[in-house]
């Protein structure tokens, strides 16, 4: 269903330049060992996003920690007794687990960490679109800041935006969607839900290639072809299957093809390895015709996490993530709407049907 009238298209964020964490095996080993030491004293745990380093997804996995999708790591840390939450991720990321553990103190390798998304949506903005529409209800992606969150009616993650839309849409709801353009279509499109988007976008999903793909799969006959829902719908139509970043991984595991074509962060691969080893994983195609990539399917604001910077903030602190207080409780709200709607969901008080 088309918008009533156009949204301008958001500006294309500027991701800043790449830089990986280089390490040797002696330095990777002694900051290993010095953060395990810390993270005791600090009574830390640490939560690591898919996308971040192998090291620091290793590091999460040795001390206990764990390494999922956004919504996972704040459940995560809320369940775990520890008193500082470690999140390595991007800085809606750490948001997030402030303001489901406002008693816990959240720290993150690199608070610069931030996200194309989030940043095409600054909370201003976002509150004129919902107020130039006060007969529809605003659906928000979790990558946004706390503050759109709080003006938001309800917050959702991949996983589960396809199932709250249809849900809403059933209730006779009209929808406002932020701020990712191509997660917010492909739910309309499966939902048939009346929707307005937002015209957000990844820069790493949004540089996946159909053409090139459909080449490569074509040289694979074998592989299943597995897509994040942030890419462009042209690539969403060549998928297997489409799916969170956690949905994705269970791809892998679960069906039987021996080979993956993977249309998301190539940071997904070291738990798609370990989860299923012997597959073989293939990334989609960023380059080729028309060929616009400039993060090349992984994100340059994930690569700022690092041992080094982990040590650091350790060490020295700072880092902090603070939200006022007004902001996280009306954010922490419509985050609750989505978890209470998930366990209704998954107890069978609410029935989807097809
Ligand atoms: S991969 Fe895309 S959606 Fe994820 S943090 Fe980076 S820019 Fe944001």
């Amino acid at each position: 269903m088309s918008p009533a009238f156009p949204v301008p298209l958001k500006p294309v964020i500027q991701p800043p330049p790449m830089v990986e964490e280089v390490l040797s095996g002696d330095e990777r080993a002694a900051l290993k060992a010095r953060i395990k030491t810390l993270m005791k004293q600090q009574d830390a745990v640490l939560v690591a996003h898919y996308y971040t380093s192998a090291d620091l997804q290793d590091l999460a996995e040795e001390t206990g920690g764990c390494v999922s999708d956004s919504l996972e790591m704040a459940r995560f840390g809320h369940a775990h007794p520890a008193k500082t939450l470690i999140v390595a991720g991007v800085k809606f990321m750490g948001e997030t687990a402030k303001i489901l553990n406002p008693e816990k103190r959240v720290v993150m390798p690199d608070l610069a960490a931030d996200c194309s998304l989030d940043l095409a949506c600054p909370a201003d903005e976002f509150a004129a679109f919902c107020d130039a529409h006060p007969d529809r209800l605003s659906v928000v992606y979790a990558n946004t800041s706390a503050a759109v969150k709080a003006r938001a009616d309800w917050v959702v993650t991949s996983g589960i935006a396809a199932k709250i839309v249809k849900h809403l849409h059933r209730q006779g709801h009209k929808l406002l969607w932020a701020p990712d353009r191509h997660l917010g279509d492909y739910v309309r499109r499966i939902s048939g839900a009346d929707m307005i988007l937002w015209q957000g976008s990844c820069v790493v999903h949004e540089a996946f290639k159909a053409e090139a793909l459909k080449k490569l799969r074509a040289e694979h006959p074998n592989a299943a072809v597995l897509v994040h829902p942030e890419s462009p719908a042209s690539v969403i139509a060549l998928a297997d299957v489409v799916g969170s970043t956690t949905q994705l991984i269970d791809a892998v595991r679960t069906l039987p093809h021996p080979e993956f074509i993977v249309a998301t962060d190539n940071g997904i691969f070291h738990k798609m390895h370990a989860a299923a080893p012997g597959k073989i994983l293939i990334e989609a195609p960023t380059a080729g015709e028309g060929a616009t990539c400039v993060s090349c399917a992984h994100c340059p604001w994930m690569a700022m996490n690092g041992l080094r910077k982990l040590a650091a903030v350790l060490e020295k602190g700072g880092n902090e993530i603070h939200i006022e207080e007004s902001i996280r409780a009306r954010a922490r709200l419509s985050i609750q709407k989505m978890l209470d709607f998930a366990a209704d969901e998954k107890a069978g008080r609410i029935q989807l049907g097809d």
